[in-house]
């Protein structure tokens, strides 16, 4: 029976990886299916996880119909990976879902609950109001006082910033900045770090 799931989790938890992971054993089991992505960290078309694997992927554009392409890329019976999908569209999340239902496909999605305000991605939330399973990621991410981190903080320059653009891209390792504008990066942090804005013991 096919299913639409959304493994969560916050930056660094290693959704990437295991997205690549789904991927792999789908395929090598004989099922035919896509990788999508949307904004990965190794540029347009590429899931690139932190432990060095990479795999060429289909990037999903806010404009794209993806009904349509899964129509032409993924046979009845097969399978959707769909990385980053905290990006995507609302109504592509709802084109996932119909693909489970009218076409049999399983769908495997992984992404980010939260933005770095706190508050949940359009898609995320489409997913939580769709998927069939929800799945926090089983790794522990860690804030730096060692409590479970639940919130992806933006630092600009250093500093933990409330407001600016949803997307902005950047890592949770430094950009190195200054050639190329500001230094973003993320960070996650326990809830109350992140409401205190403290990313290091002081
Ligand atoms: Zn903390």
């Amino acid at each position: 029976m096919a299913e639409l799931r959304f493994s969560y989790g916050v930056m660094s938890a290693g959704k990437s990886t295991l997205a690549l992971q789904v991927e792999h054993t789908w395929s090598e089991a004989g099922r035919t299916g896509v990788l999508l992505t949307s904004h990965d960290r190794g540029g347009s078309g590429t899931v690139t996880s932190r432990l060095g694997l990479s795999r060429d992927a289909v990037e999903v554009a806010p404009d794209t119909d993806l009904f349509a392409l899964l129509a032409e890329a993924v046979p009845d019976g097969g399978f959707v990976v769909a990385d980053e999908a905290q990006f995507y569209a609302p109504v592509q999340i709802d084109d996932l879902a119909r693909c489970v239902d009218e076409r049999d496909v399983d769908v495997a999605c992984f992404g980010l609950l939260s933005d770095f305000t706190g508050r949940l991605f359009p898609a995320g939330a489409r997913l939580v109001e769709l998927a069939d399973v929800l799945v926090p990621l089983p790794l522990p991410v860690l804030c730096w006082c060692g409590r479970a981190a639940r919130l992806n903080a933006r630092l600009v320059d250093g500093v933990v910033v409330r407001e600016g653009e949803q997307v902005l891209l950047g890592d949770t390792a430094s950009t190195g900045g200054a050639l190329f504008g500001p230094d973003v990066r993320y960070q996650v942090l326990c809830r109350r770090h992140w409401v205190s804005r403290q990313t290091a013991r002081s």
